[in-house]
């Protein structure tokens, strides 16, 4: 009973924050650029682990990055910003510099990174933040759920140092490599046996996340969210267009319609995808929404 009224919830919150979106469109609130296609990870549920990824090396180019970020400037962004996506963005030698960059381009938004950690020094731990970045989270793969001693000890000496503040923005936690989570649109290499079929239950839902997230590979290539991990659905190129020609251009402005009106079954990605259509503040925003108050206080 508990999950038909939740399933309900999903299908009518989501329908109706997406109807909402289409009747006024607005730009993107979480951004990720993906600065280096590559992960140093094993980690069994990712599709491009080292093991697994079949993406050709791509690192992304300083003027890419530059005319991206002025983009958003031109929008004075202020959502969330990740410079990665699926990667391990300190795979990317100057990824500092980069986070710089976007703090100085755009200085209202949220920067974060997830990493794994297992490339994180002290000295580079330092030189993310005073380049600006705003949220370290630190996935700690363990077998044995274990801190790492290196995590451990560059943690140990920061809380001895005069940045001891920075500990305010480090998020660690400690997760398996073998651990079951969302399948990645079908993909997670450890998610494929027939006892997982949590994502039918989605079919005839739509998925907000094409109406919340723009994901831009090494490359310009804009691709469908973060669950399409290996670029399969390119909705536009910004190498050549504006993220306004992208995010509202034919082919963005078609998934989600389509997204709407058919629900997941009919995109070959979506179909197989388990992540769940809405996230509980947006299905809060969208009930609220139609309050006979709140239409009071937006008018
Ligand atoms: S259903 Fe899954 S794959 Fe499709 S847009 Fe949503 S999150 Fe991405």
């Amino acid at each position: 009973m508990k999950d038909k009224i939740k399933k309900l919830a999903q299908r009518y919150c989501s329908q109706f924050a997406m109807r909402q979106w289409l009747q006024a469109p607005r730009f993107c609130r979480d951004v990720e650029i993906e600065t280096i296609n590559r992960c140093n990870g094993v980690c069994e549920f990712c599709p491009v682990n080292r093991n697994s990824d079949s993406r050709p090396l791509a690192q992304m180019e300083d003027v890419l990055l530059e005319r991206v970020l002025l983009d958003l400037q031109s929008h004075n962004y202020a959502g969330l910003l990740g410079l990665q996506s699926n990667n391990e963005p300190l795979m990317d030698s100057r990824i500092a510099e980069r986070i710089a960059l976007a703090r100085r381009l755009c200085p209202k938004a949220q920067l974060y990174l997830y990493t794994n950690g297992t490339l994180l020094t002290y000295e580079r731990l330092l030189s993310l933040f005073e380049a600006g970045l705003d949220m370290l989270d630190i996935d700690n793969y363990s077998e044995e759920l274990q801190m790492h001693p290196h995590i451990r000890n560059i943690l140990g000496v920061l809380e001895k140092s005069p940045y001891a503040h920075f500990k305010t923005r480090i998020k660690v936690s400690i997760v398996s490599p073998k651990e079951i989570r969302s399948n990645r649109g079908g993909q997670a290499p450890n998610k494929q046996d027939a006892r997982f079929l949590d994502h039918t239950r989605y079919h005839g839902m739509g998925c907000l996340a094409p109406f919340d997230q723009l994901v831009i590979r090494p490359t310009g290539e804009v691709s469908l969210c973060c669950q399409d991990a290996l670029g399969k659905h390119t909705l536009g190129n910004a190498k050549e267009m504006t993220l306004d020609e992208i995010w509202y251009g034919p082919m963005f402005m078609a998934i989600r319609r389509q997204l709407m009106e058919k629900g997941r079954k009919s995109l070959p990605l979506c179909e197989h995808c388990d992540i769940t259509p809405i996230r509980s503040a947006d299905a809060r925003n969208a009930i609220l929404n139609i309050m006979p108050w709140r239409k009071r206080i937006n008018k």
